[in-house]
C-alpha cells in the first residue's frame, strides 16, 4: 500500500492530538482504571477521526480504509491500549453495520453523535457462555408490536460503563438456525432493564472500562434494529473485518514499542563494561523482532488493499494479519521483557505494561485457534470445505 501526502497530514494530526490531548493523562487514567470518554470523545470528534470512513452525510469524513488504516497505526502507539481499544470501539466495532445497513433515522439518531463524539457506544456481542462460539449466544428479543423485548446478558464489555448506547447482537429467531436467527440492535443504556455490572479488574488494558451487561425485559422499538431481522450473525461477521484490521495494526504499533523502548533501555544499561545493546546477542534480537513486525505490516496493508478492493480474499487476509499479530503480541514483548532483567518484572516498566496489554491481541475479537479455523476453512483445509475444495 502506497501512502499519499493526504495519508502522511492524517497521521501527523492524529500524533498531534495524542500528544496534547490524550499522553499527557494516560498514566493517570491506568492508575484509575477508566479514562473520561464523555470528555475525551467530542476532541475525537471535533477533529473528525472518529468517522475516517463513515459517510460525509452523517458527518464523516467519507474515506476509504487505508485512511482507517493510518489512524489505527497513530492511535495504536498511544502508550496503553485501553485508550486504543476504546476509541476503536466508536469507531471500527460498534459503528460499521450502523453505517452499512442501518435506517435513515437510525443513522441519525445513533450514527451522527458516534461520529461527532457526543455519545459513547460498546460492541455488545460476547456473553459469559460464548465468546468464540458467537453463534451460541443465548440473548434473546421477543416482538411485542411495534417493539422488541431483551433478556439475556453480555460479558467483557469495553466502554461498559460509560456507553450510551449498544449495538447488541441477539436471537431474534429459533435456535435451529443459529446462523440466520440473530439481529444487531441498538439499544440506549438508558433504557430501563438495562443495568451494568461492576467494573472489571483485568491484566491490562487497564484504562479501559470492562464490564459486563445485564438486559431484564428491555423494551426497545423495532426501528433500532439494523439492516434486516436475521441476518445479525452476517452483519457481525462482516462488522468483525474492520474490527481485526483495526486491532492489528494498532496493536502491532503497540508491539513495535516493545523493541524501541527495549533498545532505549538497553543502550542505556551497562553490564560487563559496555552497553547491554552492544551485545550481538541483544541487538540482532531486536532487529529479527523488527523484520518480524514489517512483515506483519505488510500483510496487515495488503489485507486491507484486499478489503476496499472488495475482493473475495479479504476475509482470509484479514484473519491471517490477525492471527500474525496476535502472535507476535504474545511473542515479541516477552523476549524484550527479557533484557530488561529485574526491571521487566516491575509494574510500572514500559515494557511491562505492553507486555500485559498485548497479551489480549490473540484473545480478543477472534482467537488465534479461531482465526486458523477461519483460514484452514478458506484454504480448503478444513474438513467442513474439504470436499468442495476437492472438487472445485
Ligand atoms: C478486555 C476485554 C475486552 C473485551 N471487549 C469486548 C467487547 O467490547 N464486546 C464483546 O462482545 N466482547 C468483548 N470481549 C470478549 C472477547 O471478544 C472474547 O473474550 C473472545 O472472543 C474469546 O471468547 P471467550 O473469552 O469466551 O473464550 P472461549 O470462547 O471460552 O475460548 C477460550 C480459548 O479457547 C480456545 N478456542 C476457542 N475456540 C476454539 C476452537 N474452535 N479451536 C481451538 N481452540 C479454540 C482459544 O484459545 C480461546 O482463547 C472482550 C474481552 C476482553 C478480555
Amino acid at each position: 500500500m502506497r501512502f499519499t501526502p493526504e495519508h502522511e497530514l492524517l497521521r501527523q494530526s492524529i500524533k498531534r492530538l495524542v500528544e496534547t490531548e490524550i499522553a499527557p493523562h494516560v498514566d493517570a487514567w491506568e492508575e484509575e482504571g477508566i479514562f473520561p470518554a464523555h470528555e475525551l470523545f467530542p476532541k475525537l470528534g471535533r477533529a473528525g477521526i472518529l468517522g475516517i470512513t463513515k459517510p460525509v452525510e452523517y458527518g464523516g469524513q467519507g474515506l476509504d480504509y487505508s485512511y482507517s488504516l493510518v489512524y489505527a497505526e497513530e492511535i495504536g502507539r498511544i502508550k496503553c491500549s485501553g485508550l486504543s481499544t476504546a476509541i476503536g470501539v466508536q469507531t471500527d466495532m460498534a459503528t460499521p453495520a450502523l453505517a452499512r445497513y442501518g435506517s435513515e433515522s437510525l443513522k441519525r439518531e445513533f450514527l451522527v453523535p458516534a461520529i461527532a463524539g457526543e455519545c459513547v457506544t460498546s460492541i455488545a456481542v460476547s456473553e459469559v457462555g460464548a465468546g468464540s462460539d458467537v453463534a451460541s449466544i443465548k440473548t434473546t428479543a421477543r416482538r411485542d408490536g411495534d417493539d422488541y423485548i431483551i433478556n439475556g446478558s453480555k460479558m467483557w464489555i469495553t466502554n461498559g460503563t460509560q456507553s450510551d448506547w449498544l449495538c447488541l447482537l441477539c436471537n431474534t429467531g429459533s435456535d435451529n438456525a443459529p446462523h440466520r436467527n440473530k439481529s444487531l440492535i441498538v439499544v440506549p443504556t438508558n433504557t430501563p432493564g438495562v443495568s451494568i455490572g461492576k467494573r472489571l479488574n483485568k491484566l491490562g488494558a487497564r484504562s479501559s472500562d470492562t464490564a459486563p451487561i445485564y438486559l431484564d425485559e428491555v423494551r426497545v422499538p423495532v426501528r433500532h434494529r439494523i439492516g434486516e431481522e436475521g441476518m445479525g450473525f452476517i452483519y457481525q461477521m462482516q462488522q468483525f473485518q474492520e474490527e481485526r484490521l483495526f486491532a492489528g495494526s494498532k496493536y502491532l504499533s503497540q508491539i513495535e514499542d516493545a523493541i524501541t523502548v527495549t533498545a532505549e533501555y538497553t543502550a542505556s544499561r551497562v553490564a560487563f563494561g559496555k552497553p547491554l545493546l552492544d551485545q550481538q546477542m541483544i541487538h540482532c534480537k531486536l532487529a529479527e523482532l523488527q523484520i518480524e513486525c514489517n512483515a506483519a505490516r505488510a500483510l496487515l496493508r495488503e489485507a486491507a488493499e484486499h478489503y476496499i478492493a472488495g475482493d473475495a480474499d479479504a476475509t482470509l487476509l484479514t484473519s491471517m494479519a490477525k492471527f500474525k499479530v496476535g502472535q507476535l503480541g504474545q511473542t515479541v514483548p516477552s523476549a524484550c521483557l527479557q533484557f530488561w532483567g529485574g526491571q521487566g518484572f516491575m509494574w510500572d516498566s514500559p515494557i511491562t505494561r505492553i507486555f500485559r496489554d498485548t497479551r489480549l491481541c490473540s484473545i480478543g475479537g477472534g482467537a488465534n485457534e479461531v482465526m486458523l479455523q477461519i483460514i484452514a476453512k478458506d484454504l480448503g483445509y478444513h474438513p467442513a470445505t474439504r470436499s468442495s475444495a476437492r472438487s472445485g
